[in-house]
């Protein structure tokens, strides 16, 4: 992997340049422009030739990395490979082409496939109402939330605070703190599990809820959560569950039946939608029976001669979180895939993802340091015990990964393991690349014994070496200027 620097589009920029060729115009622009949108200067915009710009592009093009071109570990994330077919069934000219405000009943195929979906969800986690409008994880947990703050104002008293172990995702505390509560941290016991006897010594009268991942961010599987669930229902307490690790559980367990309340899950994690950069993504949201009157609007329902209506009038509804009907398209990919899959091939797609994680985990667990040693399901966690003592830091290991051309896993997270080194493989992996990966993470660990300084000023064959990232994000240069 030694690229070289791409210049900038102004760098390549000569004056005369032009993308087109075209024959001379014979007539007056202004006889087809508006005069007062005829530009004389053209500022500062870049000249170049057709050959030029496409040969830029696609450089810039060949600088990304993604699913498609290697091993992507980033643990949280479930990188997971994403089938064509999917893309395919979301280009279907009748999905493609039909307008969001389509009167009902001519879309009555796409609100068949979204009811489709949800009771797909339904069947696989046990909730008997979805919606699926939340754009994100992050989006779901605060519609989640917002259901919970509504259901306990709707019995008289939404409460103050909303527990949440310290292993838990950054969005959890501040999905909570828009919905309007204040947080309060729960520690996690010695094996990485939240602890029923630690949630009773927080439990008081203003609690409106606990939000759990699970599996957590270790990996680790809560194995008390239904004695929590309990301890919180005799307080009048809610279980939100974060489901977006529910690639280690699918088939496996319904998390309604574990006493779990309000959960969502995220479709472009577990159910192979594309994410990065942003999105678009999908994070549905299952709710217990009683929940259904604060359902955000509009709920799609049959009427009895079996066609498809939206239904608006809902007076205890959360109301809107979303325009129309959420991100249609990534909606069609999920359940494309959940399609293809079936309930057998998603129980296999769990058994691998585990598999997989727990085959890096034996194999690394001898070079890098575990610090938990409970057993772990789809991800698995090492701290930088093992390579601190050589001066060398968990972003040096992450940068040297990227010299042997393979994604690092994600870094520093969670907070409670100390320069976390957090690797999720996904079910789609094969063994072959598992074992280059085991070998390079085996090699750089060596390195970083034996050549310290390697690491340190790594990476060495990347387009651009190491960047100041606090920099870059602080004071980012979007304007081009020439230099003198
Ligand atoms: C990814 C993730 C989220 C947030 O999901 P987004 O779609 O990025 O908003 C929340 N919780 C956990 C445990 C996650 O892994």
């Amino acid at each position: 992997m030694n690229k070289k620097r791409e210049p900038l589009i102004f760098e390549l920029s000569e004056e005369g340049k032009k993308g087109y060729s075209l024959p001379e115009i014979d007539v007056e622009d202004k006889d087809y422009i508006p005069e007062d949108l005829i530009r004389e200067d053209m500022g500062n915009l870049p000249e170049v030739s057709e050959v030029e710009i496409v040969r830029h592009y696609t450089a810039l093009a060949h600088y990304n990395y993604s699913v498609d071109e290697g091993f992507y570990p980033l643990g949280s994330c479930t990188m997971k490979y994403n089938p064509k077919i999917n893309e395919k069934t979301a280009s279907l000219e009748g999905f493609l082409l039909s307008h969001p405000y389509s009167p009902y009943e001519l879309v009555q195929g796409n609100l068949r496939l979204l009811k489709t979906l949800e009771n797909i969800l339904s069947e696989l986690t046990g909730f008997p109402y979805f919606t699926l409008y939340p754009s994100a994880g992050a989006h779901g947990e605060l519609t989640g939330m917002l259901m919970i703050r509504k259901k306990l104002e709707l019995s008289g008293n939404p409460r103050k605070i909303v527990l949440i172990p310290d292993s838990a995702h950054g969005t959890n505390p501040a999905s909570s703190h828009f919905a309007g509560y204040d947080v309060k941290e729960i520690p996690s016991g010695k094996d990485g599990y939240l602890e029923v006897s630690k949630v009773k010594e927080f439990l008081n009268e203003d609690v409106a809820a606990l939000m759990m991942t699970n599996p957590n961010t270790l990996g680790v599987y809560e194995r008390e959560i239904k004695e929590i669930a309990e301890v919180l229902h005799k307080n009048g307490s809610y279980l939100y569950m974060d489901g977006a690790n529910f690639n280690a559980l699918m088939g496996y367990v319904k998390p309604a039946e574990l006493g779990v309340d309000v959960l969502h899950l995220n479709l472009h994690k577990t159910f192979s939608t594309p994410h990065g950069g942003g999105g678009p993504g999908a994070g549905p949201v299952g709710v217990r029976e009683d929940f259904e009157e604060v359902l955000p609007i509009p709920v799609i329902k049959q009427d009895n001669g079996g066609k498809y209506i939206v239904d608006f009038n809902r007076p205890n509804s959360i109301g809107k979180i979303r325009s129309f009907f959420g991100n249609f398209g990534v909606l069609i990919k999920a359940l494309t895939y959940l399609l293809e899959m079936g309930a057998e091939g998603l129980k296999q797609a769990t058994e691998l993802a585990v598999l997989n994680a727990n085959y890096i985990r034996e194999n690394l667990k001898d070079t890098y340091e575990l610090p938990y040693k409970t057993g772990t399901l789809h991800e698995v966690v090492f701290s930088e015990e093992s390579f601190k003592k050589f001066g060398v830091k968990t972003v040096d290991i992450a940068k040297r990964i990227l010299d042997y051309g393979i994604h690092p896993p994600t870094v520093y997270f969670p907070l409670i393991v100390h320069g976390a080194l957090m690797i999720e493989p996904t079910e789609t992996e094969s063994k072959r690349t598992l074992d280059t990966f085991i070998e390079t993470m085996k090699k750089i660990h060596k390195e970083a014994e034996t050549n310290p300084e390697l690491l340190k000023e790594a990476p060495h064959y990347t387009p651009v070496r190491r960047l100041n990232e606090v920099l870059a994000a602080k004071k980012p240069k979007l304007k081009y200027k020439k230099e003198e």
